[in-house]
């Protein structure tokens, strides 16, 4: 590229108003407003304005010497740029790490009919707290609480934004000033801020710890009760096991000693399962029913865990305590928004119809899927892979071990098969990071230096997401 003058490519710059006039920024207009284009066809001309001051010579693209080949060159670059900033923010991306509840990919995917739901009522007004028969205004809390009471056999219930809020409410409420007695095995820590001695303190709440990391025995928790004792909490260990020499009070023991001494007694169910996940093969966990059942004064529970509905944590149980939180200022501040009770409500009215249930709710059909299932999955998908990219990459159908995740039985393992995937030349890590950074992103794992996608969190409308996503990636 003999010759280059810098002077005449800059002279070949456009003005603004020339590329703002082109039909294809025009649409970018249309789409985000005039200002914001403006602004970034400034920025994408000062970059090659400063780009063109650097070089020596231009490499051959960049090399234009005509006002007409420099502004398309430019419309290019900022569609470009404005595609990847728009690329930023909340969006959808494939699972194929064979996880069900992942933590970092939003917990659980939404039932059809919450979507729907979601869709219908929020889009306009609705009745959120307005009671149509009286005309008066209603509470926003009505809407989930027979639902819960129906399912769960307590007597009442609140949502609220998360289960960090529901037992932080709890013992702000019902223990500020006053003791809040765990066992030192409970002593959770869930990902991220959530430590429950922190939660204890930050509540305004003493926690006495009584017996060891492996065992805890009723006595310890009678010794320690005094005067000025008002809970007895006990926290479901939902992202790890003790095992070996290790000994618990059950829940119907604690609420016999509460009973006795007059003290509230509260379970932190973490996942909080209304399903019993030994009908689908699995080992089973407490459900909230089983936790009511024992008489406790309340339980929480997440919504977005084994439940499988929106981020939202569940206060369930007695109606007189329910009663004062309700009339903690603090509630106000972690109630949900409506879309959170609209597809609650949608989710927890699919839990109505027992036979339904597994096959309506995402993450209890993933969590059913049988292994002959997982098979024809897994060769569905390889098949489709191969015909879309006919010996440009190689399949292979694999065991594979899948898990719950998001904190909610652990140890439990998945029998699951997944598809590897191999391409010529091409590292696992660099077909990892490819799949990534597509359009519509695919989240794999890497074993033994093979990439796997697990059809265990796949549904079949994002294979051929997955198959673009790989065609990407081979170019
Ligand atoms: C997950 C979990 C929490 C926190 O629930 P979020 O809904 O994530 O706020 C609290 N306690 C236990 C035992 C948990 O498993």
């Amino acid at each position: 590229m003999e010759g280059f003058d810098k002077q005449n490519v800059l002279k070949a710059i456009p003005p603004v108003n020339e590329i703002l006039d082109s039909p294809e920024v025009i649409t970018l207009i249309e789409r985000l407003g005039r200002a914001y284009v403006i602004e970034n066809v400034k920025l994408i001309i000062d970059e090659y304005r400063k780009n063109i001051g650097k070089s020596k010579q231009l490499d051959a693209e960049q090399h234009h010497g005509t006002r007409p080949e420099v502004t398309e060159y430019l419309i290019k670059s900022l569609k470009d740029w404005i595609e990847q900033q728009q690329k930023s923010g909340l969006k959808k991306i494939i699972n194929a790490t064979g996880i069900v509840l992942h933590t970092n990919l939003g917990r659980a995917p939404l039932p059809e009919q919450a979507v729907k739901s979601i869709y219908e009522v929020s889009q306009g007004y609705s009745n959120l707290e307005f009671d149509t028969e009286t005309g008066g205004r209603g509470s926003r809390h009505s809407h989930i609480e027979p639902l819960i009471t129906r399912l769960t056999g307590a007597e009442s219930a609140i949502i609220v934004n998360n289960n960090a809020a529901a037992v932080f409410l709890c013992l702000n409420t019902l223990a500020s000033n006053r003791e809040v007695i765990v066992s030192r095995g409970q002593q959770v820590e869930i990902g991220g801020s959530f430590r429950i001695p922190d939660i204890i303190s930050r509540s305004g709440a003493k926690m006495t710890e009584v017996g060891t990391t492996n065992k805890t025995h009723r006595s310890d928790y009678s010794n320690a009760i005094t005067s000025d004792t008002a809970i007895l909490l006990k926290v479901h260990t939902s992202n790890y096991k003790v095992t070996g020499f290790t000994e618990e009070v059950s829940l119907q023991e604690m609420v016999e000693l509460g009973r006795e001494k007059s003290i509230t007694v509260i379970e932190d169910l973490g996942s909080g399962s209304l399903y019993d996940l030994s009908l689908l093969g699995l080992p089973h966990e407490p459900t909230v029913q089983d936790s009511i059942k024992t008489g406790v004064d309340l339980v929480t529970f997440s919504g977005d865990k084994l439940l499988g509905g929106p981020q939202a944590g569940i206060i369930a149980g007695r109606r007189d305590l329910i009663e004062r939180i309700k009339k903690n200022p603090l509630t106000r501040m972690v109630r949900c928004d409506k879309t959170t009770i609209i597809a609650m409500t949608a989710v927890l009215t699919l839990y109505l119809n027992p036979e339904k249930v597994v096959e309506k709710i995402p993450i209890l059909k993933m969590m059913a899927l049988k292994e002959h299932e997982l098979t024809d999955n897994a060769v569905e998908l390889g098949d489709i892979i191969n015909s879309a990219l006919e010996g440009k990459c190689k399949i292979e159908i694999v065991d594979d071990l899948d898990e719950i995740g998001g904190g909610s039985l652990p140890g439990v393992i998945l029998d699951g098969k997944a598809v590897v995937l191999t391409v010529e030349n091409m590292s696992a890590n660099e077909i990892q990071v490819g799949l990534r950074k597509a359009k519509v992103p695919v989240i794999t794992r890497i074993n033994k230096d093979r990439v796997l996608l697990n059809v265990r969190t796949l549904e079949k409308v994002d294979y051929p997401i997955v198959v673009k996503a790989i065609a990407d990636i081979l170019e």
